[in-house]
């Protein structure tokens, strides 16, 4: 059976659990919910994707504040 709710939770739950760590229900929830439903599995590479590419922009950004010199190669030839 498919259910169009179920699938809108898991994503609330996704993306909830960046925010803060899910619960013991919750978490055993989700992942039999992601062991059932190839859409949601889907949804949750994205999610870990976008999240991975926050973190790493916020670390760009970091080490830009800083004042990091920006790095010349002068070719002598
Ligand atoms: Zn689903």
């Amino acid at each position: 059976m498919k259910s169009m709710k179920s699938c809108k939770h898991a994503t609330e739950l996704m993306s909830l659990q960046h925010e803060r760590k899910l619960n013991f229900a919750e978490h055993s929830w989700l992942t039999t919910h992601l062991a059932l439903c190839a859409h949601c599995r889907r949804c949750k590479k994205q999610f870990d994707l976008l999240s991975k590419t926050c973190e790493e922009r916020r670390n760009v950004l970091d080490s830009a504040q800083e004042g990091e010199p920006q790095h010349f190669e002068e070719e002598t030839k």
